[in-house]
């Protein structure tokens, strides 16, 4: 059983409540038994999916306030940071949408075992669901999914005006920034806040705040493939 609080208390400020512990403690569980079915995460031990999923899924949340806002989050895998956001913020409203059938069905799963509301789980790729659900969220968010040139272009669609996407980057995000800054124009998307997070043993984390100001030009997103070829990569 998990029992190194210390380290939320120490990066969050806080000791999550017992409904909090019981609810990641079941979430561990059944991570853990369908990943021996199919392959969710390669990190799997339970101190290291607490630090480097569940706490690394929080750490923007020291500059940015969230409470009940219209969240997507954007390849999110077997539901980092969405399932996460969700247990720590119940006021929340999640989509968690993944291009991989297996990943939603396991969603499906935590969501139904977890009870949790005001959640879904949708199989799709970003670069379409975000010209059906245009400009429908308050805030975009993704982590791990691709080079900071690629995913900006697949998630400022979904963006309300003056929404905002959170963009949880490693070590490399300056360069990444720097190779992205002709994108950021045609997206009309401006950075805005940068948190560099010291690395407590897990790598170093740059968490990415960036805002859309004004409707996001009819050519992006464009096809995928086209996307990969102009990143900056
Ligand atoms: N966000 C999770 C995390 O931090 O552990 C998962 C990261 S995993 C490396 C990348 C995920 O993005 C995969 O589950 C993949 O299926 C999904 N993905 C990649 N491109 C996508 C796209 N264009 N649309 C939707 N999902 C995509």
């Amino acid at each position: 059983m998990f029992d190194n609080w210390k380290i939320f208390e120490n990066n969050l400020g806080f000791i999550p409540s017992n409904e909090i512990k019981e609810k990641l403690a079941k979430y561990y569980e059944i991570l853990v038994q369908e990943n021996s079915k199919y392959n969710l995460t390669r990190i799997i031990s339970e101190d290291d999916v607490y630090e480097k999923h569940f706490l690394d899924s929080l750490l923007f949340t020291k500059e940015f306030q969230i409470s009940n806002q219209k969240i997507i989050d954007i390849g999110t895998g077997p539901g980092f940071p969405g399932i996460v956001l969700k247990i720590f913020f119940p006021d929340t409203h999640i989509t968690l949408i993944d291009s991989n059938n297996k990943k939603i069905n396991f969603l499906n799963i935590v969501i139904d075992k977890l009870n949790l509301k005001k959640i879904e789980a949708k199989h799709d790729r970003a670069e379409e669901l975000a010209r059906k659900e245009n400009e429908n969220y308050d805030i975009a968010i993704s982590r791990a999914v691709a080079y900071l040139d690629v995913i900006l272009e697949l998630v400022v669609r979904f963006l309300k005006i003056d929404g905002q996407a959170i963009l949880l980057k490693g070590p490399r995000a300056e360069e990444e920034i720097k190779n992205s800054k002709q994108i950021e124009k045609k997206l009309k998307i401006t950075l805005v806040n940068k948190q560099i997070l010291p690395d407590t043993g897990f790598g170093e984390r740059v968490n990415l705040f960036y805002q859309k100001n004004i409707s996001t030009p009819e050519l992006y997103p464009r096809d995928y493939a086209k996307i990969v070829k102009e990143s900056g990569k």
